[in-house]
């Protein structure tokens, strides 16, 4: 008999085709059948949707939850807006490659803390992960502020001829073993000490793999199209795919450049450039703060717009805005920069920068090649970007149904199958017979991030049950109670265009 039938949806299959009706049959993990002839037979369990949509688990493509795997292998926070699979690794920060010898993750000033020395490659960290039963699917990119502070420290200067192999080696070892990519944070330290030819030579060790660049790149602001060429030099000269994490204009000067940097893109792609992006739907980023400021200089605009996520140094921060601590503290607003920055663990303080404009995330999603990362931080002390909550439930419910930027079935597929395709997901991202039963059961009428700046650890709503492998993970038939999560366990780690660790 079939473990689990969920009868009477609207599939929404990943591909933007419109919504048909079916019941959906799922045993050994796998879409067994896609039936629309009402000749569905019995289950185990039957769940019957009333008609809601059913889609591909939402992946996201911007996630730090390199850590988070081990710290919150439940991973309530993704698991509860749908979301089945995460590529980790970005922004230059990766769990791997760890050297139990050093602080491996110190370069990520903690974003990726609570990893225990258990591992030094993909593959062991992979093995360590699957022991805590993740909720949900991972898939690596090999970070390139991690592997450069582990062979070269915080030296800033070019790595000789040697050191450079020995990088090249360390990406080259998590391709093999089945990262997505490579990525780089060239905002942040050291990787802001790299030259292009430096991130070229490190990028094209994806090449023999066919697998990803992806750049948090050197600039989001005043030389955004600047950056934006010297990420697509790194992937013409590197011959490998190239994605643009968390694509934005930030600071209001900036405004409205998306447009003339996805003109850039959209040029790339005419000349058979491989480019995709994805963005995150808030007006305001997060990260650690002190990679924001130069304590010589401080930026007074920057610091009016910034609140306080996490601060170890004062717990009694988190939550406001700088403008008001330094206003109740009876301080100036760089000298409260000053005390945060310089205060015992100041430097793990996480902030959050309200510094992007409406607009451009419209223009953002608007774009075919645009898909949906989170970038949340998973940090559940003091109170995070409700971005790692409420991401794919607030495009869903207020850029397509509020405000119609694009329709239903494009934003599944920008959701689901261009990010599996993309990310080199082996037979996920779409409802078909014989894909992995990785599924999302949501009311498109009602389906809402909840998660606020100042409530942000918030589930959302609309989002009814959710499948992982087969299992159901989460669910939530009812709306007028809490939606719970079932332990199923059942999350896999992801090789490139491969079966998942462990299974071959
Ligand atoms: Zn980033």
């Amino acid at each position: 008999m079939t473990d689990l039938l969920i009868r009477n949806v609207a599939v929404l299959d990943g591909s933007a085709a419109p919504a048909f009706n079916a019941d959906v049959a799922i045993d050994g993990g796998r879409i067994a059948a896609i039936i629309t002839d009402g000749t569905s037979g019995s289950a185990d369990r039957e769940i019957d949707a009333g008609g809601a949509c059913l889609a591909p688990g939402f992946i996201d493509t911007h996630s730090h939850d390199d850590g988070a795997f081990f710290r919150h292998p439940g991973m309530e926070f993704k698991l509860a807006q749908g979301v089945t699979t995460v590529v980790a690794g970005n922004c230059g920060f990766s769990a791997i490659p760890a050297d139990p010898e050093q602080d491996s993750v110190a370069a990520s000033g903690g974003i990726l803390a609570g990893l225990e020395g258990e591992f030094t490659d993909l593959a062991g960290y992979y093995a360590a992960a699957l022991k805590r039963k993740p909720a949900i699917n991972n898939i690596m990119l090999v970070g390139h502020n991690t592997v450069r502070s582990q062979v070269l420290g915080m030296e800033q200067r070019k790595p000789s001829a040697q050191e450079l192999k020995k990088m090249r080696d360390h990406v080259a070892l998590a391709m093999e073993q089945g990262a997505c990519g490579f990525s780089t944070g060239l905002i942040y330290r050291p990787g802001r000490w790299s030259e292009t030819e430096e991130v070229i030579e490190l990028a094209s060790a994806a090449k023999p793999y066919d697998a990803l660049y992806t750049t948090h790149m050197r600039n989001e602001g005043d030389k955004l199209l600047e950056a934006v060429d010297e990420t697509l030099t790194i992937g013409r000269e590197a011959d490998v795919h190239t994605h643009i994490s968390h694509h934005k204009a930030a600071g209001q000067p900036n405004w409205g450049k998306v447009k003339e940097s996805l003109a850039k893109v959209d040029e790339a792609l005419a000349a058979g450039q491989r480019v995709t992006l994805d963005v995150y739907p808030y007006t305001a980023g997060s990260g650690r703060m002190i990679e924001y400021f130069n304590l010589e200089r401080i930026s007074r605009d920057l610091a009016e717009v910034i609140r306080i996520a996490s601060c170890p140094a004062f717990r009694d921060y988190e939550g406001r805005m700088l403008t008001e601590i330094a206003a109740t503290e009876e301080i100036d607003i760089t000298e409260a920069v000053r005390k945060i920055l310089t205060a015992p663990h100041g430097d793990r303080t996480i902030c959050i920068h309200f510094i992007i404009d409406e607009a451009d995330i419209e223009t953002n999603l608007a774009h075919k090649d645009m898909m949906v990362g989170s970038d949340g931080i998973p940090d559940l002390r003091g109170r995070p970007h409700p971005r790692l909550f409420g991401t794919f439930p607030r495009v869903l419910g207020r850029y397509v149904r509020e405000r119609g930027v694009l329709q239903l079935p494009e934003a599944i597929r920008r959701m689901t199958s261009l990010s599996a395709e993309t990310f080199g997901l082996t037979e996920r991202g779409q409802i078909r017979e014989g894909y992995w039963a990785d599924l999302v059961l949501f009311d498109p009428a009602t389906v809402i991030d909840m998660a606020t700046y100042d409530e942000p650890k918030t589930e959302p709503a609309g989002i009814r049950l959710v499948v992982v492998n087969g299992e159901v993970a989460f669910e939530r038939m009812d709306a007028n109670k809490p939606g719970v999560h079932t332990a199923a366990g059942t999350g896999k780690m992801l090789r490139y265009r491969r079966t998942a660790f462990g299974e071959d």
